[in-house]
């Protein structure tokens, strides 16, 4: 089980709630190198940019949060 690095409290996992496209909620992924801010981007995320999804962790005693990203096997 993983402590929270602040206070040492238990991690409670969990993810980021996101809202995409017609105000979808889903999870929040981290996506290597710069945002695409084109006016005629198709989306925020480059081509070719690495995406994986962000798995978040709470602390259950100060509300820490501590995300990570992880290859997806
Ligand atoms: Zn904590």
């Amino acid at each position: 089980m993983e402590r929270c690095i602040r206070c040492d409290g238990e991690l409670e996992k969990g993810f980021v709630i996101d809202k995409g496209d017609y105000d979808l909620a889903s999870q929040a992924t981290w996506a290597s190198g710069d945002p695409n801010t084109s006016f005629w981007r198709t989306s925020v995320v480059k081509s070719g940019s690495k995406k994986m999804p962000v798995v978040t962790y709470r602390c259950k005693n100060c509300g820490r949060l501590e995300s990570y990203a992880h290859d997806v096997s």
